[in-house]
């Protein structure tokens, strides 16, 4: 499958994309504002990142590749493309990921719906953690409603009309991840000018 798209396809699909993300972003705020009270504070905070250096499965849906994609070919800042074209070249299957500059998300735009997701509470992860496993109690439960919204939404993307059924959304987008880690992102490095 190609996660590359034409200039002509791309403003429609950017359209549902950022549409989906509204979405999942509305539902994390949402879940944050039920969770905290009962969980304690929301530790996460900007320049954070051992999330993203210890999980090593990170589900990614197709349409979530093709942002990536696309912010990386076309909005990407010429500094950040070259660090990134090098460590998407030098990625290992499995290894931490490759999108992590400098302690921070140089696609942070487009992350998947996974990484705007995980979010902690009470405190911030040590750098060897990862709370999924430690102490899940600690970990934000994302929204369904919000979820199943969001797979809505962009079920277009891979030609299917919107019929308003969330569950069936949800059971096809699903069966649609992949794991981020596993991702052949040297096909990406090679389109990086
Ligand atoms: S999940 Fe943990 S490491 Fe990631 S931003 Fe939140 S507190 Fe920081
Ligand atoms: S895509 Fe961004 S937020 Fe997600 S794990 Fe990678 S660097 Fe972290």
């Amino acid at each position: 499958m190609s996660f590359f798209f034409s200039q002509k396809e791309t403003k429609g699909f950017l359209f549902l994309l950022f549409e989906t993300y509204e979405i999942i972003d509305r539902g994390v705020s949402v879940a944050i504002k039920s969770q905290e009270p009962l969980k304690g504070k929301l530790a996460c905070s900007k320049g954070c990142f051992n999330c993203c250096k210890t999980h090593r499965d990170i589900p990614v849906y197709p349409h979530e590749i093709s942002g990536i994609y696309w912010y990386v070919l076309e909005r990407l800042p010429g500094n950040l493309k070259e660090t990134l074209k090098l460590q998407l070249h030098e990625y290992k299957r499995g290894s931490q990921c490759p999108f992590l500059i400098d302690g921070l998300c140089s696609v942070h735009l487009v992350r998947p719906a996974a990484c705007r997701q995980f979010n902690v509470f009470s405190r911030a992860c040590s750098p060897q953690e990862d709370p999924y496993y430690t102490r899940r109690e600690d970990v934000l439960i994302p929204e369904r409603y919000y979820i199943q919204q969001a797979f809505l939404r962009i079920l277009p993307f891979y030609g299917l009309a919107n019929t308003g059924d969330p569950e069936m959304a949800e059971e096809f987008i699903r069966s649609q991840a992949r794991v981020l880690q596993h991702i052949d992102w040297m096909a990406l490095a090679r389109r990086i000018k």
